[in-house]
C-alpha cells in the first residue's frame, strides 16, 4: 500500500526518534521488532538532537520518512511543521512527524494510545478519572477522556498550571492537599514520580488508594511502580503504562505505513526487554 508516505515499496524506509535524552527509550527495540514481524525493510533511529529546528532539520535531510517525538520538543516543534492534525492541535503536542513527499505533517498518538489501552480494559465513556499531572502527557489524557464521554479532574502540585489546563478543557482541578476529598473510577498518575531509577517515589499517600477501585500508571519502566504496587496490596486494580506505549507506537506505524502493526508481538517484546509482569 503507498498511503503517500511510502515513496517505493521495495526501499528501506526510514524512521526515527528524536529527543533529548533518548537512550533510555524502549521505541527502537518495539518500532525494529514490529518492522521485522511486518516483513517491512525498514530502519528505526534514536536521535539526541539539541533543539525543534534541529529535529526538523534531520527529518529532511536524512529523509526520515516518519518520526517519533519525545521530551522536550512535543510542544516546540509544532511551529516549524508544516501541519498539524486537528487532534494534535487541541492536545497541544505531537509526539509524531509523517514526511508526505516533504511536507511534514504532525500528530498525536499519546491520546488515541491511551484510549485504545483504556477501551481494553475499564472503557472511558460514562467513566469518572483523577488525572494526576499537569504537562503534556496529563493534557492528551485529559482531552481523550473528556472528548470520548469521561469526566476528570486534573490534581497537580502548581495551582496555576492544573487551573489553566483544566480552564483550556472545561474540566475540575485540585490541589494534591484535596486529594482526600474526590473519589472515582480510575486515577491515571501522568508524573514522573517512581519512574527509573528514582522506584522509590510515588505521586500519592497509600492512605488515598481507598477512594480508587482502579490505578493506571503511564511509567512503564518499570512496569510495577510502587504506586501500583502499593494499589495492589489495597485491593485496587492496576495497569501499567505499557499498554499506552505500545498502542501509541503502534498509532504512529500505522500513520507511516497505511498497516495494522503486530501490537501483540510489539507488546511481548518490550515487556521481555522489561522482565516485567504480567496481567496489564
Ligand atoms: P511533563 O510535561 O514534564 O509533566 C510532568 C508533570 O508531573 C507536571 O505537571 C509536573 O508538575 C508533575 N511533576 C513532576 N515532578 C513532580 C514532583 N516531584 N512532584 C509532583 N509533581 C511532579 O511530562 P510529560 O510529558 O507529561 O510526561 C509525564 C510522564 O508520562 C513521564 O513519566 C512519561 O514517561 C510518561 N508518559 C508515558 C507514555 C506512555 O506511552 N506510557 C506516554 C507519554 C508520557 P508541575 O506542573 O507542578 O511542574
Amino acid at each position: 500500500m503507498n498511503n503517500g508516505y511510502v515513496k517505493s515499496p521495495d526501499a528501506a524506509l526510514r524512521f526515527a526518534l528524536f529527543g533529548d535524552p533518548v537512550a533510555q527509550s524502549l521505541s527502537p527495540l518495539m518500532h525494529s521488532a514490529a518492522y521485522a514481524k511486518m516483513g517491512l525493510a525498514a530502519t528505526y533511529t534514536a536521535y539526541r538532537v539539541k533543539d525543534a529546528a534541529d529535529v526538523v532539520r534531520q527529518v529532511r535531510e536524512r529523509d526520515i520518512r516518519g518520526a517519533s517525538i519525545t521530551i522536550p520538543f512535543k510542544e516546540t516543534v509544532m511551529a516549524l511543521l508544516d501541519e498539524v492534525d486537528e487532534n494534535a492541535a487541541a492536545i497541544g503536542a505531537v509526539n509524531t512527524i509523517g514526511n508526505r513527499d516533504g511536507r511534514l505533517v504532525g500528530y498525536n498518538t499519546d491520546g488515541p494510545g491511551l484510549a485504545r489501552d483504556l477501551e481494553d480494559w475499564i472503557g472511558i465513556r460514562g467513566r469518572t478519572f483523577v488525572v494526576l499531572g499537569a504537562g503534556g502527557a496529563a493534557r492528551a489524557a485529559l482531552f481523550t477522556l473528556i472528548e470520548q464521554g469521561g469526566t476528570a479532574v486534573v490534581v497537580n502540585r502548581t495551582a496555576e498550571r492544573a487551573r489553566a489546563l483544566a480552564g483550556s478543557l472545561g474540566c475540575r482541578w485540585a490541589l494534591p492537599g484535596q486529594i482526600g476529598r474526590l473519589e472515582a473510577d480510575c486515577l491515571i498518575n501522568t508524573t514522573p514520580l517512581g519512574m527509573f531509577p528514582d522506584t522509590d517515589l510515588t505521586p500519592l499517600g497509600e492512605e488515598f488508594l481507598v477512594h480508587f477501585p482502579r490505578v493506571m500508571d503511564m511509567i512503564y519502566n518499570p512496569v510495577r511502580t510502587r504506586l501500583l504496587r502499593e494499589a495492589e496490596a489495597a485491593g485496587c486494580a492496576v495497569r501499567s503504562g505499557v499498554g499506552m506505549f505500545v498502542h501509541q507506537g503502534a498509532e504512529q506505524i500505522r500513520l507511516w505505513t497505511g498497516r495494522e502493526p503486530p501490537r501483540e508481538w510489539m507488546r511481548a517484546k518490550v515487556m521481555e526487554k522489561l522482565g516485567g509482569c504480567s496481567g496489564d
